[in-house]
């Protein structure tokens, strides 16, 4: 199965189709437009996630980072003057420094990202978007910011006038991603931010039409005209969509089969252009997640 992803929806819903399928059966197209240099590290925050995700480590109670990680270098570094505006766990930190070394010793993200998943053990195939740098910014009230100022420093406050994903147009699908897609006949969206997590996935030269003969199957994560979480709402109005599911199918476009909203979404499957179906899509524990999983294997069918 071949799902698209962000750092905390889809990766809730991976969290029950891991219980379900084999880890060699499941292939994660990870956004790379929140990635950011800290203190020397290219920190890559969603496919982090998901690296923690299928090697069991994740923080479930963040959704990023290690579980019971500690701080000792992210506070020396505050207090050596370093701006360190991530909070970076020690062991999380680790892998930034792998990942950092092999790139600066010529590998790509994929190749980088391949290796730390071997080490952590993962079966899954893990493809980060591109291997090319991409960097969603913010036109805001406060001037232009790098995604993760706006969400971090500026704690997702400022007004959004305008989204610019930096450097989309030059990025390159990668050959594993032609081919994990190629082999598919069905892909998941999984709840993400449509803007900024799923929105550069679909923006990459090639991706609309590599996808255009398969069954795509999305799930909103928006719920009677508020996200679950995060700054979705926001991003939506900014890009001049509504904020609600029926936006956010509008935003996927003419490559959607079939759209998964919650059962508590008020919105009427015949206000949709494309097939709609209602079922519980909050994942509030494992058990919840498994049930969408199951839901979604056998929408995929
Ligand atoms: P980010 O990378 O951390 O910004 O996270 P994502 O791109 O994965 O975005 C998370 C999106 O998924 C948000 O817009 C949430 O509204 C949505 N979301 C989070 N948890 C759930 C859930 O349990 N169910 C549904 N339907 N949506 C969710």
């Amino acid at each position: 199965m071949l799902f698209l992803s962000g750092g905390t929806g889809t990766p809730k819903l991976l969290q029950g189709v891991k219980t379900l399928l084999p880890q060699e059966n499941i292939t994660t197209i990870v956004n790379t437009a929140e990635d950011t240099w800290e203190s020397g590290n290219l920190v890559c925050p969603d496919i982090d996630t998901i690296l923690y995700l299928f090697s069991d480590q994740i923080d479930e109670t963040k959704w990023w980072g290690v579980k019971q990680d500690t701080f000792h270098t992210h506070n020396a570094l505050k207090k050596l003057g370093e701006r360190e505006q991530m909070m970076i766990g020690d062991t999380d930190r680790a892998s930034h420094i792998i990942r950092s070394n092999l790139i600066r010793a010529g590998k790509n993200l994929t190749e980088a990202t391949q290796i730390l998943a071997r080490q952590m053990h993962i079966k899954a195939n893990i493809l980060p978007m591109s291997n090319d740098s991409v960097a969603t910014t913010l036109h805001t009230d406060k001037g232009w910011l790098h995604f993760q100022d706006f969400w971090i420093t500026e704690k997702g406050l400022p007004h959004i006038e305008q989204v610019q994903i930096k450097g989309i147009e030059r990025a390159k699908i990668t050959e594993d991603i032609r081919n994990a897609i190629e082999s598919e006949d069905t892909i998941i969206i999984g709840p993400g931010n449509p803007v900024t997590s799923i929105g550069p996935i679909l923006k990459l030269r090639g991706m609309k039409t590599l996808l255009k003969d398969k069954k795509v199957i999305a799930i909103s994560p928006i719920i009677n005209n508020k996200p679950v979480s995060g700054p979705a709402g926001k991003l939506l109005s900014a890009e001049g969509y509504s904020v609600s599911s029926a936006g956010v199918a509008e935003y996927y476009g003419d490559i959607l089969s079939l759209f998964v909203i919650d059962k508590q979404d008020n919105t009427s499957p015949e206000d949709f252009d494309v097939p709609v179906i209602k079922t519980d899509t909050m994942m509030t524990s494992i058990k919840k997640s498994t049930g969408l999983a199951k839901k979604i294997i056998e929408l995929q069918a």
